[in-house]
């Protein structure tokens, strides 16, 4: 028997005559379809969104709506630039087992399932998500697993795709507890977009299955919410369910040209996020993924928002606004100095109210 969440999947939106259905496209829009419609399929990011998340969708707000950006493509994703890839973090190059990424000696990366239960136009994952790969077989998370019980200084294992929440929740169980039993000590982390776009996935089931696995290690989540109109009642709901099992919640956010780039929007999205118990832990300048420089903001820009947003928000609702390097680089934080001068074991900082003050370091 299919679960409602299956059902809901499957009555996403999945082709652009289905979406044609339901709203009228903008002429950019329309110009997507034929261009997908004369290329290969492997080589554009597939189209789903479920109805729930479609619903928030402001149609009278035509192309400029946060929610449609974000979910219904446009011919600007066929505009690629020298410098964009189709794996901009060089993830092929760092992959040290089947679906296994590692960059920072600490922790990796495994890419549980392509699937997704709606396909980001923003996304940098693009090569993979919705290739239609399916989830991993056993006998690949079990050669993750072995990989990760000979390398001991692998502390946190990000399990993300993909969207694994995507899975079905026999699929995830048998595949937290294969990492468990090789490595009981192992700290997991899933990347999942399925609170944003689709709660009804967050069942009691699912929550008593994350809960179980997380008496052997600590399981925490991680969510992408991008605007503050995806914190509706659904989406707080799941959330709460997933806080009342003691999963710890955290998110990050892309930095989205035309969706989130002005500091009023973001300022209130990492508050709502606080109030539901969410974290925000990052806030992430746009990868150099091929065909999304019409989400990209300028680092000036980026910058100007961070100074704004530290100064309006607290600690806890601040989230670290950094890029991801090209070329497996890794993650930076994108955080102006504070420092000013130094003047022997004086050091003068500009305080965030633009005030000058000195700081007398310890005498060593
Ligand atoms: C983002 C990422 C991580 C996690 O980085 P944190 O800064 O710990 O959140 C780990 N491995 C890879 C390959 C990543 O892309
Ligand atoms: S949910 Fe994540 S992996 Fe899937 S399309 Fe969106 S950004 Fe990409």
């Amino acid at each position: 028997m299919k679960h409602s969440w299956q059902k809901e999947l499957s009555q996403a939106i999945q082709t652009i005559e289905e979406l044609e259905q339901s709203c009228t496209l903008t002429s950019e829009e329309r110009a997507w379809k034929d261009f997908a419609a004369s290329h290969d399929a492997e080589s554009i990011l597939r189209v789903r969104i479920p109805r729930s998340y479609f619903d928030l969708i402001d149609q009278s707000a035509g192309r400029d709506d946060p929610i449609r950006r974000q979910v219904v493509p446009t011919v600007e994703e066929m505009h690629e630039l020298p410098e964009e890839s189709g794996d901009p973090l060089a993830e092929d190059a760092y992959t040290i087992a089947p679906r296994l990424i590692r960059r920072y000696k600490s922790r990796a990366v495994f890419l549980a399932t392509d699937m997704c239960a709606v396909y980001c136009r923003h996304c940098f994952r693009r090569r993979f998500a919705g290739k239609e790969v399916g989830p991993a077989a056993i006998a690949e998370i079990e050669q993750a697993a072995k990989v990760l019980r000979h390398q001991p200084e692998i502390k946190e294992l990000l399990i993300s795709g993909g969207d694994p929440l995507t899975m079905t929740d026999s699929q995830i169980e048998m595949m937290l507890s294969l990492f468990h039993e090789n490595r009981p000590d192992l700290v997991l982390r899933i990347g999942t977009r399925v609170p944003v776009v689709l709660p009804s996935r967050v069942t009691e089931d699912l929550v008593q299955v994350l809960h179980d696995c997380s008496r052997v290690s600590p399981i925490y989540i991680m969510t992408q919410f991008n605007h503050p109109r995806e914190i509706d009642r659904e989406s707080i709901a799941a959330l709460s369910r997933l806080v009342d099992a003691g999963i710890p919640l955290f998110n990050q956010t892309v930095l989205l040209r035309g969706v989130n780039d002005d500091a009023d929007t973001l300022e209130e999205l990492m508050n709502r996020l606080v109030s539901v118990r969410v974290k925000p832990y990052y806030l992430f300048q746009g990868d150099l993924a091929k065909g999304t420089s019409h989400f990209r903001t300028s680092l000036e820009q980026g910058f100007a928002l961070e100074l704004e947003l530290r100064k309006r928000l607290s600690g806890l609702a601040m989230p670290v606004f950094a890029v991801d390097l090209p070329d497996g680089g890794g993650k930076v934080p994108l955080v102006p100095s504070r420092l000013v001068r130094q003047d022997g074991n004086r050091y003068l900082f500009e305080s965030m109210d633009g005030r000058e003050i000195w700081y007398s370091d310890v005498l060593i």
